[in-house]
Protein backbone atom coordinates (compact mmCIF):
# COMPACT_ATOMS: atom_id res chain seq x y z
CA UNK A 1 0.00 0.00 0.00
CA UNK A 2 1.17 3.63 -0.99
CA UNK A 3 -0.34 6.17 1.36
CA UNK A 4 -2.18 9.60 -0.19
CA UNK A 5 -0.21 12.54 0.56
CA UNK A 6 -2.06 15.00 1.88
CA UNK A 7 -1.09 18.45 -0.14
CA UNK A 8 -0.83 21.20 2.37
CA UNK A 9 0.74 24.21 -0.28
CA UNK A 10 -2.72 23.57 -2.51
CA UNK A 11 -4.60 23.80 0.68
CA UNK A 12 -3.22 26.74 2.15
CA UNK A 13 -3.63 28.38 -1.19
CA UNK A 14 -6.88 27.85 -1.14
CA UNK A 15 -7.67 29.59 2.42
CA UNK A 16 -5.34 32.49 1.14
CA UNK A 17 -7.10 33.11 -1.72
CA UNK A 18 -10.35 32.86 0.11
CA UNK A 19 -9.21 35.52 2.97
CA UNK A 20 -7.94 37.74 0.12
CA UNK A 21 -11.02 37.75 -1.01
CA UNK A 22 -12.82 38.06 2.02
CA UNK A 23 -10.46 41.09 2.59
CA UNK A 24 -11.04 42.56 -0.74
CA UNK A 25 -15.21 42.48 0.24
CA UNK A 26 -14.38 43.86 3.62
CA UNK A 27 -12.45 46.65 1.89
CA UNK A 28 -14.91 48.01 -0.83
CA UNK A 29 -17.87 47.30 1.54
CA UNK A 30 -16.84 49.09 5.09
CA UNK A 31 -13.21 50.47 4.31
CA UNK A 32 -11.54 48.14 6.37
CA UNK A 33 -8.07 46.53 5.58
CA UNK A 34 -7.06 44.06 7.78
CA UNK A 35 -3.62 44.51 9.69
CA UNK A 36 -0.72 42.42 11.50
CA UNK A 37 2.05 43.23 13.28
CA UNK A 38 4.74 41.19 13.26
CA UNK A 39 7.87 41.84 15.71
CA UNK A 40 11.08 40.09 15.42
CA UNK A 41 13.48 40.62 18.02
CA UNK A 42 16.71 39.86 17.21
CA UNK A 43 18.71 37.92 14.66
CA UNK A 44 17.42 33.89 14.89
CA UNK A 45 17.73 33.04 11.06
CA UNK A 46 15.00 30.50 10.78
CA UNK A 47 12.37 33.30 12.76
CA UNK A 48 13.99 36.08 10.11
CA UNK A 49 12.88 33.74 7.10
CA UNK A 50 9.33 33.24 8.80
CA UNK A 51 8.60 36.85 9.12
CA UNK A 52 9.74 37.95 6.18
CA UNK A 53 7.21 35.16 4.26
CA UNK A 54 4.35 35.98 6.73
CA UNK A 55 5.04 39.57 5.66
CA UNK A 56 5.06 38.45 2.18
CA UNK A 57 2.03 36.56 2.67
CA UNK A 58 -0.08 39.10 4.23
CA UNK A 59 0.46 41.69 1.71
CA UNK A 60 -0.09 39.49 -0.77
CA UNK A 61 -3.56 38.70 0.51
CA UNK A 62 -4.13 42.29 0.51
CA UNK A 63 -3.90 42.76 4.35
CA UNK A 64 -1.86 45.29 5.37
CA UNK A 65 1.63 44.12 6.82
CA UNK A 66 3.83 46.09 9.95
CA UNK A 67 6.85 45.05 10.56
CA UNK A 68 8.83 45.56 13.53
CA UNK A 69 12.81 44.28 13.62
CA UNK A 70 14.25 45.00 16.72
CA UNK A 71 17.86 44.69 18.05
CA UNK A 72 18.69 41.61 20.43
CA UNK A 73 19.65 43.71 23.06
CA UNK A 74 15.83 44.94 23.72
CA UNK A 75 14.94 45.21 26.98
CA UNK A 76 11.75 43.75 28.14
CA UNK A 77 9.97 47.24 28.88
CA UNK A 78 11.07 48.48 25.15
CA UNK A 79 9.07 45.36 23.93
CA UNK A 80 5.90 45.36 26.18
CA UNK A 81 5.97 49.22 25.59
CA UNK A 82 5.78 48.30 21.62
CA UNK A 83 3.07 45.55 22.06
CA UNK A 84 0.57 48.08 24.20
CA UNK A 85 1.31 50.95 21.33
CA UNK A 86 0.13 47.99 19.14
CA UNK A 87 -2.93 46.87 21.09
CA UNK A 88 -4.34 50.65 21.08
CA UNK A 89 -3.19 51.15 17.60
CA UNK A 90 -6.35 50.85 15.35
CA UNK A 91 -4.85 50.04 12.05
CA UNK A 92 -3.35 46.57 14.13
CA UNK A 93 -6.04 43.92 14.16
CA UNK A 94 -3.38 41.09 14.79
CA UNK A 95 -0.27 41.34 16.72
CA UNK A 96 2.31 38.17 16.65
CA UNK A 97 5.32 38.54 18.37
CA UNK A 98 8.24 36.18 17.03
CA UNK A 99 8.91 33.16 19.21
CA UNK A 100 11.61 32.20 20.67
CA UNK A 101 12.67 35.58 21.99
CA UNK A 102 16.19 36.84 23.69
CA UNK A 103 17.15 35.56 27.46
CA UNK A 104 16.27 38.93 29.31
CA UNK A 105 12.60 38.70 28.07
CA UNK A 106 9.90 36.43 29.37
CA UNK A 107 8.03 35.34 26.82
CA UNK A 108 5.00 34.30 28.84
CA UNK A 109 4.67 37.97 29.95
CA UNK A 110 4.76 39.36 26.20
CA UNK A 111 1.93 36.68 25.44
CA UNK A 112 -0.21 38.15 28.48
CA UNK A 113 0.21 41.66 27.07
CA UNK A 114 -0.84 41.40 23.97
CA UNK A 115 -4.69 42.35 23.93
CA UNK A 116 -6.19 38.83 23.45
CA UNK A 117 -9.14 40.09 20.87
CA UNK A 118 -5.68 40.61 18.74
CA UNK A 119 -3.59 37.64 19.37
CA UNK A 120 -3.78 36.03 16.07
CA UNK A 121 -0.99 33.22 17.27
CA UNK A 122 -3.93 31.90 19.86
CA UNK A 123 -1.10 32.14 22.50
CA UNK A 124 -2.58 34.22 25.04
CA UNK A 125 -4.39 32.66 28.65
CA UNK A 126 -7.59 33.80 28.04
CA UNK A 127 -7.69 32.30 24.19
CA UNK A 128 -6.28 29.03 25.24
CA UNK A 129 -8.87 28.98 28.26
CA UNK A 130 -11.76 29.64 25.45
CA UNK A 131 -10.77 27.10 23.22
CA UNK A 132 -10.66 24.42 26.35
CA UNK A 133 -14.33 25.48 27.17
CA UNK A 134 -15.82 25.83 23.75
CA UNK A 135 -16.10 29.32 23.76
CA UNK A 136 -15.19 31.39 20.19
CA UNK A 137 -11.79 32.41 20.44
CA UNK A 138 -8.36 32.80 17.98
CA UNK A 139 -6.97 29.14 17.89
CA UNK A 140 -3.03 28.52 17.62
CA UNK A 141 -2.55 29.01 13.52
CA UNK A 142 -0.27 25.14 13.56
CA UNK A 143 -3.07 23.36 15.38
CA UNK A 144 -5.41 24.53 13.17
CA UNK A 145 -3.90 23.94 10.33
CA UNK A 146 -2.97 19.96 11.07
CA UNK A 147 -6.62 19.51 11.91
CA UNK A 148 -7.87 20.97 8.40
CA UNK A 149 -5.59 18.60 7.00
CA UNK A 150 -7.03 15.60 8.74
CA UNK A 151 -10.21 16.88 7.79
CA UNK A 152 -9.49 16.70 4.11
CA UNK A 153 -9.05 12.86 4.39
CA UNK A 154 -11.92 12.48 7.31
CA UNK A 155 -14.72 15.59 6.71
CA UNK A 156 -16.35 14.14 10.10
CA UNK A 157 -13.77 12.78 12.82
CA UNK A 158 -16.54 11.63 14.92
CA UNK A 159 -15.74 8.95 16.82
CA UNK A 160 -12.24 8.19 15.65
CA UNK A 161 -8.82 7.25 17.47
CA UNK A 162 -6.96 10.50 17.18
CA UNK A 163 -3.75 10.25 19.19
CA UNK A 164 -1.19 13.77 19.49
CA UNK A 165 2.20 12.85 20.03
CA UNK A 166 3.19 16.12 22.06
CA UNK A 167 1.86 18.36 24.73
CA UNK A 168 3.43 21.39 23.87
CA UNK A 169 0.78 24.66 24.70
CA UNK A 170 1.48 25.96 20.82
CA UNK A 171 1.04 22.61 19.25
CA UNK A 172 -0.34 19.33 21.01
CA UNK A 173 -2.49 20.49 23.71
CA UNK A 174 -4.26 22.58 21.38
CA UNK A 175 -4.72 19.72 18.58
CA UNK A 176 -6.00 17.65 21.34
CA UNK A 177 -8.50 20.60 21.97
CA UNK A 178 -9.49 20.60 18.23
CA UNK A 179 -9.95 17.01 18.10
CA UNK A 180 -12.36 17.13 20.66
CA UNK A 181 -13.93 19.77 19.90
CA UNK A 182 -14.74 17.38 16.17
CA UNK A 183 -15.88 14.25 18.30
CA UNK A 184 -12.51 12.28 18.18
CA UNK A 185 -11.66 10.19 21.11
CA UNK A 186 -8.23 11.75 21.87
CA UNK A 187 -5.25 10.24 23.48
CA UNK A 188 -2.69 12.71 24.46
CA UNK A 189 1.00 10.95 24.18
CA UNK A 190 4.50 12.26 25.42
CA UNK A 191 8.02 11.77 26.64
CA UNK A 192 6.33 9.63 29.85
CA UNK A 193 4.00 7.27 27.86
CA UNK A 194 4.76 3.86 28.09
CA UNK A 195 4.37 2.05 25.22
CA UNK A 196 4.49 5.10 22.70
CA UNK A 197 4.54 2.21 19.99
CA UNK A 198 1.43 0.09 20.88
CA UNK A 199 -0.61 3.78 21.43
CA UNK A 200 0.50 5.43 18.42
CA UNK A 201 -1.12 1.65 16.80
CA UNK A 202 -4.06 2.26 17.64
CA UNK A 203 -4.70 5.54 15.90
CA UNK A 204 -6.78 6.16 12.85
CA UNK A 205 -5.66 10.12 13.22
CA UNK A 206 -1.99 10.22 14.50
CA UNK A 207 -1.00 13.80 15.20
CA UNK A 208 3.24 13.56 15.56
CA UNK A 209 4.94 16.82 17.31
CA UNK A 210 7.55 15.98 19.14
CA UNK A 211 10.39 17.94 17.29
CA UNK A 212 12.80 15.04 16.85
CA UNK A 213 13.63 13.94 13.47
CA UNK A 214 11.95 10.64 12.07
CA UNK A 215 11.40 9.40 15.54
CA UNK A 216 8.00 7.60 14.74
CA UNK A 217 8.40 4.77 12.48
CA UNK A 218 6.01 2.69 9.83
CA UNK A 219 6.17 -0.28 12.76
CA UNK A 220 4.09 2.27 14.85
CA UNK A 221 1.14 3.15 12.68
CA UNK A 222 -2.05 1.12 12.27
CA UNK A 223 -2.30 0.25 8.65
CA UNK A 224 -4.50 3.13 6.60
CA UNK A 225 -4.27 5.46 9.52
CA UNK A 226 -4.04 9.30 8.43
CA UNK A 227 -0.75 11.12 9.93
CA UNK A 228 -0.39 14.77 10.56
CA UNK A 229 3.57 15.20 10.82
CA UNK A 230 4.08 18.78 12.46
CA UNK A 231 7.53 18.32 13.06
CA UNK A 232 10.18 20.78 11.35
CA UNK A 233 14.03 19.23 11.32
CA UNK A 234 16.66 20.24 10.09
CA UNK A 235 19.33 17.52 9.00
CA UNK A 236 21.97 16.97 7.18
CA UNK A 237 21.93 16.19 3.99
CA UNK A 238 23.91 14.47 0.64
CA UNK A 239 27.20 17.15 0.13
CA UNK A 240 27.41 19.05 3.07
CA UNK A 241 24.10 20.42 2.56
CA UNK A 242 20.98 20.12 4.68
CA UNK A 243 17.49 18.83 4.47
CA UNK A 244 14.18 19.36 6.17
CA UNK A 245 12.50 16.10 7.76
CA UNK A 246 9.48 15.83 10.04
CA UNK A 247 9.07 14.12 12.97
CA UNK A 248 8.14 10.82 10.88
CA UNK A 249 9.74 8.37 9.12
CA UNK A 250 7.95 9.22 5.78
CA UNK A 251 9.56 6.88 3.60
CA UNK A 252 8.36 3.93 6.06
CA UNK A 253 5.41 5.60 6.48
CA UNK A 254 4.11 5.74 3.04
CA UNK A 255 4.23 1.86 3.01
CA UNK A 256 1.79 1.59 5.76
CA UNK A 257 -0.55 4.67 6.09
CA UNK A 258 -3.59 5.51 4.48
CA UNK A 259 -2.75 9.48 4.20
CA UNK A 260 0.11 11.63 4.88
CA UNK A 261 1.74 14.79 5.37
CA UNK A 262 4.77 15.31 3.65
CA UNK A 263 7.28 17.81 5.15
CA UNK A 264 7.81 20.17 4.00
CA UNK A 265 4.75 20.93 1.82
CA UNK A 266 1.92 19.82 4.76
CA UNK A 267 1.56 21.52 8.22
CA UNK A 268 4.49 24.13 7.57
CA UNK A 269 2.67 26.23 4.77
CA UNK A 270 -1.12 26.14 6.81
CA UNK A 271 0.23 27.93 9.70
CA UNK A 272 0.91 31.00 7.66
CA UNK A 273 -2.56 30.84 6.01
CA UNK A 274 -4.45 30.24 8.89
CA UNK A 275 -2.89 33.15 10.68
CA UNK A 276 -4.07 35.35 7.57
CA UNK A 277 -7.62 34.00 8.12
CA UNK A 278 -7.47 34.56 11.99
CA UNK A 279 -6.23 38.32 11.26
CA UNK A 280 -9.03 38.54 9.10
CA UNK A 281 -11.31 37.22 11.79
CA UNK A 282 -9.84 39.89 14.37
CA UNK A 283 -10.42 42.61 12.21
CA UNK A 284 -14.34 41.78 11.35
CA UNK A 285 -15.16 41.37 15.56
CA UNK A 286 -13.35 44.62 16.15
CA UNK A 287 -15.43 46.12 13.72
CA UNK A 288 -18.43 44.12 15.22
CA UNK A 289 -18.97 42.34 12.12
CA UNK A 290 -19.54 38.60 11.63
CA UNK A 291 -16.77 36.74 10.33
CA UNK A 292 -16.70 33.63 7.88
CA UNK A 293 -16.81 30.21 9.55
P1 LIG B 1 8.18 21.07 22.20
O1 LIG B 1 9.62 20.72 22.33
O2 LIG B 1 7.65 22.23 22.93
O3 LIG B 1 7.32 19.80 22.65
C1 LIG B 1 7.67 18.51 22.26
C2 LIG B 1 6.73 17.49 22.86
O4 LIG B 1 7.14 16.21 22.42
C3 LIG B 1 6.73 17.48 24.38
O5 LIG B 1 5.42 17.33 24.87
C4 LIG B 1 7.58 16.25 24.73
O6 LIG B 1 7.14 15.55 25.86
C5 LIG B 1 7.33 15.35 23.52
N1 LIG B 1 8.49 14.49 23.29
C6 LIG B 1 9.77 14.87 23.09
N2 LIG B 1 10.55 13.77 22.93
C7 LIG B 1 9.74 12.71 23.04
C8 LIG B 1 9.96 11.31 22.98
N3 LIG B 1 11.18 10.79 22.77
N4 LIG B 1 8.91 10.50 23.14
C9 LIG B 1 7.67 10.98 23.35
N5 LIG B 1 7.40 12.31 23.41
C10 LIG B 1 8.43 13.15 23.27
O7 LIG B 1 7.91 21.15 20.64
P2 LIG B 1 6.75 21.94 19.83
O8 LIG B 1 5.43 21.38 20.19
O9 LIG B 1 6.98 23.39 19.90
O10 LIG B 1 7.12 21.49 18.34
C11 LIG B 1 7.07 20.16 17.92
C12 LIG B 1 7.54 20.06 16.49
O11 LIG B 1 6.69 20.80 15.65
C13 LIG B 1 8.95 20.62 16.22
O12 LIG B 1 9.57 19.81 15.23
C14 LIG B 1 8.69 22.00 15.66
O13 LIG B 1 9.72 22.42 14.80
C15 LIG B 1 7.42 21.75 14.89
N6 LIG B 1 6.60 22.95 14.70
C16 LIG B 1 6.14 23.19 13.43
C17 LIG B 1 5.37 24.29 13.18
C18 LIG B 1 4.85 24.49 11.81
O14 LIG B 1 4.58 25.60 11.42
N7 LIG B 1 4.66 23.45 11.03
C19 LIG B 1 5.03 25.27 14.23
C20 LIG B 1 5.47 24.87 15.55
C21 LIG B 1 6.25 23.76 15.75
P3 LIG B 1 7.25 16.15 27.37
O15 LIG B 1 6.16 17.17 27.45
O16 LIG B 1 7.02 14.97 28.23
O17 LIG B 1 8.63 16.75 27.48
Amino acid sequence: MTARIIDGKALAESIRNKVAAEAAELKRSHGIVPGLAAVLVGENPASQVYVRNKVKQTTEAGLASFEHVLPAETTQDDLLALVRQLNADPKVHGILVQLPLPPQIDPDLVIATIDPAKDVDGFHVENAGRLVVGQESLVPCTPQGSVLLAKTVHPDLTGLEAVVLGRSNIVGKPVAQLLIAESATVTVAHSRTRDLEAVCRRADILVVAVGRPEMVKGSWIKPGATVIDVGINRVPGENGKSRLVGDVDFKEAMEVAGAITPVPGGVGPMTIACLLANTLKAAMVANGLTPPS
